[in-house]
């Protein structure tokens, strides 16, 4: 028997094994497997098994099998190959995305030192200045180093070919040692009695004169009458210590044995169940997509509800029909914000029957969650985008929630995909419906539904007859005229907020810009001061006195001085939430204010207690980034207040008027909810800016209108699909080398394909790598699929990497990029 194994490295062939005898038992499609790769041990995973190989030589055999239930079936194998195939990844990187987080086993590369002839080395090279004399004086007085640290320490890349002559001069040997998986299933000690309860009591008065203390321990056990426990608990209970334990188990009275337990994630948010009569639009929308989910159909939805409409319930309800035909489903939310809020819905309809996912949680309570929808326990997982892969069996429903969200696509690594659209994938191959739901749909998708691939439901109106509620623009330049800005706030928005804490309503500022001030700059020479690794500014963040790289995570003292010419005259700009809040402490020093952003909630239930006070009354205002705009369902929210509605309108992006319209009718959307009535202020440099003036009108038809007409007229999607090209080095001459050879590959599809010439991407250079960028662009009407596009790179890289010089540069993908910055 032979398996055929993938591996989550850029390659896209599969490799062949023979399966030992007593591995047999436990191959599968869908299980992980360790074997041996060159000199490695890999973590691999199981793709096919098959009698015959066409690889004859050479097969080596796996040598372990490290799942006892597969994670995928073929079915879902051909899901990840989908994936694979339309991002543009290894089918291994796509497969990855089903595995559990960090609990891959991997070989680790180790040094073994001979001291004495290292010594001898030393000396030959004494005079020399190499690579191998760095090394050797690494090794110098140490016995053993690991592969990574040595080439650490000695400040280069290439160490191979040094490392192999020395260890042929035998001064060292490398060896391969395989590393423990970071995760794993966590045991505990249980106790359970060995006898019968009433042979105990018989003994009871034996045990009694030579030892008391183990009397105590065997009371409490009875008086739990056969429930499950803890050693620890029993322990702590009876005040017995761990010695009578044991002592009492090698007598043969009790027996301690290990379990696996579960590390269940617990928000701190709660809320009560609420029951209601559902609305009539609510069960139109019901009753639609629940005729899909009766008779497993695949029907893609787009379900347009306006903020507040009660689109949570219709997802509950879908859920309940769907768990009544014994199936399961997928919630998919954005990261972060909506999390704590709708998983308390969900939980208190659906107990433990629902499992949560997301990057907040834990490694070992991300692996238990997900084995508990492994072994089928968990019915209904809620999560972001990586939810989507949890090994969740026959699902009969799909929903994303805010599909419009910029965090469904995966940014940073390879396969970039967009949990939205590969939902809809999903859908299709489980047959079952999905539900897209949003009160800003994407462009996309509201195309989609304009021509038929998606059917359009709506919710047009607010619960209750809740109103929307009043937006106000104020022009921060003729505010400054009037003198009626302080700071960053105009007069007006400092009296809204002074009413509404008279009132005791609840108040929400967004600031999309982390930090104090987003920029410093010296009055004397002019620079700014920009972050060593990339080509944007240092961002001051005032409560650690650091100026800080938002995008690759530098961290700086600030400097006393002008780093480019000393002098002393620095100034700060750009306000960010930090200031946001220092200002509000200011004007309101009664107030209790909490401020939500990636810095501030970093620590686990951060923001679940914040959101739990606001619900309370107990903070009066929350001020921060787009967190705040997303999902929170408050109703005393009366106050929405917008410091800047720049910070995304001015991007270089041909998104970014659709970014700015769904942000500020998202957090406009905060206000209001109930019969309370809301309002909102937003504060801008441009009130005549066309998607400002349809947030102010409410009006997402009218923008939809203009900005599809401008996609259409530049060829953007949904009339085009995108492929974004990036070539990456250290060395800004090798990566503008790399792209412009990979250009004169591409170049040849010149027909069919709309190709832009190399150029330096808007952020040039990134965590130290300089970037530059070809964009290409497949015509619907040509290559509606895209396909021509995806053959046309790939073959080009190919040739690329036959012919160009530059070929060790690293090259990646992006298909459907939601950003091109
Ligand atoms: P959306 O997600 O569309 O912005 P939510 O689902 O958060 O809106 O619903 C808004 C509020 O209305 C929530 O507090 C929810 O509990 C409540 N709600 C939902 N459906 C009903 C209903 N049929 N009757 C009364 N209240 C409802
Ligand atoms: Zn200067
Ligand atoms: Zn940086």
């Amino acid at each position: 028997m032979f398996a055929e194994v993938v591996f989550p490295l850029p390659f896209r062939n599969r490799f062949t094994y023979s399966i030992p005898e007593d591995l047999q038992r436990f191959a599968a499609v869908g299980v992980r497997t360790v074997v041996p790769f060159g000199k490695r041990k890999l973590t691999g995973y199981i793709v096919n098994i098959t009698s015959k190989s066409a690889v004859t030589e050479d097969v080596k055999p796996l040598e372990d099998i490290l799942d006892d239930i597969p994670v995928f079936d073929q079915r879902m194998l051909e899901f990840y190959e989908w994936i694979a195939d339309y991002y543009l990844s290894s089918p291994g990187d796509a497969v990855k995305l089903a595995m559990p987080y960090g609990a891959d086993v991997e070989t680790k590369r180790k040094v073994i030192v001979d001291p004495e002839r290292c010594k001898e080395l030393l000396l030959s090279e004494k005079k020399k200045n190499t690579v191998k004399k760095k090394i050797l004086e690494v090794l110098a007085g140490r016995v053993e180093i690991n592969f990574g640290h040595l080439q650490k320490m000695s400040g280069k890349k290439n160490i191979y070919s040094a490392v192999r002559s020395l260890e042929e001069a035998g001064a060292l040997t490398v060896i391969s040692e395989l590393s423990e998986a970071k995760v794993k299933a966590k045991k505990i000690n249980f106790i359970r009695l060995a006898k019968s309860p009433a042979e105990l009591y018989i003994l009871i008065p034996e045990i009694e004169r030579r030892s008391p203390k183990q009397v105590k321990l065997i009371l409490d056990m009875l008086s739990l009458k056969g429930e499950e426990a803890t050693l620890s608990e029993v322990l702590k209970r009876s005040g017995v210590s761990k010695a009578s334990a044991d002592s009492l188990a090698a007598k043969g009275f009790v027996e301690i044995y290990e379990q696996e337990i579960d590390r269940v994630y617990a928000e701190l948010y709660s809320e009560i169940q609420q029951e209601f009569l559902l609305t009539e639009a609510q069960e139109k929308v019901i009753n639609e997509v629940s005729a899909d989910i009766d008779v497993s159909n695949f029907k893609a939805y787009l379900l347009y509800g306006v903020t507040g409409s009660g689109k949570t319930q219709v997802y509950i309800e879908l859920v309940k029909k769907t768990l009544a035909k014994n199936k399961s489903a997928f919630i998919l939310v954005p990261e972060i914000s909506l999390t704590p809020q709708i998983t308390s819905r969900f939980t208190n309809n659906f107990g433990d029957k629902v499992t949560v996912i997301h990057s907040r949680m834990s490694p070992g309570e991300r692996y238990d969650s997900w084995r508990r929808v492994l072994k089928g326990k968990a019915k209904v997982v809620i999560g972001a985008r990586s939810a989507l892969f949890a090994p969740l069996k026959n699902p009969g429903l799909i929903v994303v929630d805010e599909e419009h969200d910029a965090s469904y696509k995966q940014f940073d690594s390879a396969p970039k995909y967009n949990a939205r659209d590969c939902a809809v994938i999903l859908a299709k191959f489980s047959n079952c419906p999905v539900v897209l739901g949003s009160a800003t749909p994407s462009v996309e998708s509201m195309w989609n539904a304009e021509t038929g691939k998606y059917s359009l439901l709506s919710l047009p109106e607010r619960i209750d007859n809740a109103k929307m509620p009043g937006i106000t623009l104020v022009n921060i330049a003729d505010e400054k005229k009037k003198r009626k800005m302080e700071n960053v706030f105009s007069s007006l928005l400092i009296e809204k907020i002074k009413e509404r804490l008279n009132k005791k309503e609840g108040v929400i500022i967004l600031q999309n810009r982390r930090g104090f001030s987003t920029q410093m700059y010296c009055e004397d020479c002019g620079e700014l001061e920009i972050c060593d690794n990339c080509s944007v500014s240092m961002v001051y963040h005032i409560n650690q006195n650091t100026i800080n790289c938002h995008y690759c995570g530098l961290v700086k003292k600030v400097p006393p001085a002008c780093t480019n010419c000393g002098s002393l005259k620095l100034k700060f700009f750009g306000a960010g939430t930090e200031r946001v809040e220092d200002e509000l402490e200011y004007h309101f020093p009664n107030a209790v204010i909490s401020r939500i952003d990636s810095d501030s909630i970093s620590r686990k239930n951060t923001l679940s207690q914040i959101l739990f006070e606001f619900s309370k009354g107990d903070i009066d205002i929350l001020v921060g980034t787009q967190m705040v705009s997303k999902g929170l369902d408050f109703a005393r929210v009366t106050l929405v207040g917008v410091i800047s509605a720049e910070a995304t309108l001015w991007l270089p992006d041909f998104r970014s008027d659709e970014r700015t319209f769904q942000l500020l009718t998202q957090v406009a959307g905060r206000a209001g909810r109930s019969k309370a009535e809301g309002e909102v202020i937003i504060q801008t440099q441009n009130d005549k800016h066309f998607t400002l003036l349809k947030v102010l009108a409410n009006d997402y038809r009218g923008f939809y209108e203009r900005e599809i007409s401008d996609r259409k007229r530049h060829l953007y999607p949904p009339f085009s699909k995108l492929c974004l090209i990036e070539a990456k080095d250290q060395t800004a001459g090798k990566a503008r080398g790399a792209i412009n050879d990979f250009y004169k590959e591409l170049h040849k599809y010149r027909n069919r394909l709309i190709i832009s010439t190399p150029a330096s991407a808007i952020i040039a250079r990134l965590k130290g790598f300089y970037r530059f960028q070809i964009m290409v662009k497949a015509k619907r009407d040509i290559d509606p699929s895209g396909a021509i596009m995806r053959k046309a790179v790939i073959d080009s890289f190919v040739e690329f990497n036959r012919r160009s010089r530059y070929r060790d540069v690293k090259l990646f993908y992006d298909v459907d990029p939601q950003s091109v910055i």
